[in-house]
């Protein structure tokens, strides 16, 4: 894979394009794991991006592990994304399960999300390769840097060189405390390996809301380029990820703690 300079990802919003790089300033993504319905991603899509935030995050179409759990309000969850959308002036991030509604996400998504879970989905990664959309992959649960890197190549071979590679924990021996262990040290890894910008989801990472601002804090010290936050109008009720979700007052807080050591805008 290539070296030299580093790649920006340039991402069209309604408020303007923003661009994911090292010379740019943090990008922050906000919002809940899932679209539960029309008040609530539209009152945090306009409250995360009160506090800063350039992306709205939230699943149609969830990889859950139990076939039992909410999987997801699918098409009309779009629509919901689209009046938040709209509503907010945030670009959209929303995850990419099946080859089959790529196109159809596509229409309302401005950053398609490929999940952990799909990282080595190659029919999926393909297809995103051949849309005109940047793709934001996220690391495969236990993939090595080697394979996550050459996942990207699978996109960038298909045609599309917007890639952004999101860290969001792995597999370790100890889940006892955390969901998963949150590796910072691919930050400087990768920037030895490719040019591709970085995001951090630190919450997947850690599976807990209480540990999220600190290793926040530690992704930006550690250079990230963008940061993925779920954050949700009432953790206790949210459908799917609510241990890990910030209220929006915590996010808004966060950002202020963040501008102390976050790159200038
Ligand atoms: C998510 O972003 O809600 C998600 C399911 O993430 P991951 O693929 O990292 O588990
Ligand atoms: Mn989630």
């Amino acid at each position: 894979f290539r070296h030299g300079e580093p790649s920006e990802v340039w991402v069209d919003t309604p408020n303007g394009a923003v661009a994911f790089g090292e010379h740019h300033p943090v990008v922050l993504v906000a919002g809940p794991c899932s679209v539960e319905n029309e008040e609530m991603i539209v009152e945090t899509a306009k409250a995360v991006k009160s506090s800063g935030a350039k992306f709205l995050r939230g699943g149609a179409y969830k990889p859950r592990t139990s076939p039992y759990s909410f999987q997801g309000h699918g098409e009309s969850a779009l629509e919901l994304l689209a009046a938040a959308r709209e509503a907010s002036g945030l670009g959209i991030i929303t995850e990419v399960m099946d080859t089959a509604d790529v196109e159809k996400i596509a229409e309302v998504a401005d950053v398609l999300q490929v999940g952990a879970r799909n990282m080595q989905n190659f029919a999926l990664l393909k297809k995103v390769g051949a849309q005109n959309k940047p793709v934001l992959l996220k690391r495969g649960m236990s993939a090595t840097i080697e394979e996550w890197i050459m996942a990207a190549e699978y996109i960038l071979a298909a045609g599309n060189p917007n890639v952004i590679l999101c860290e969001r924990g792995i597999r370790t021996f100890d889940r006892r405390y955390t969901r998963n262990t949150l590796d910072l040290s691919v930050i400087p890894v990768l920037r030895t390996l490719t040019h591709l910008p970085i995001m951090i989801d630190p919450s997947h990472g850690t599976g807990k809301s209480e540990y999220v601002p600190a290793m926040a804090m530690g992704a930006i010290a550690t250079g990230t380029d963008s940061l993925m936050i779920e954050v949700h109008p009432n953790p206790a009720k949210a459908w799917s990820d609510g241990a890990q979700s910030l209220t929006p007052a915590r996010f808004k807080e966060l950002v202020q703690e963040l501008g102390v050591i976050a790159k200038p805008l």
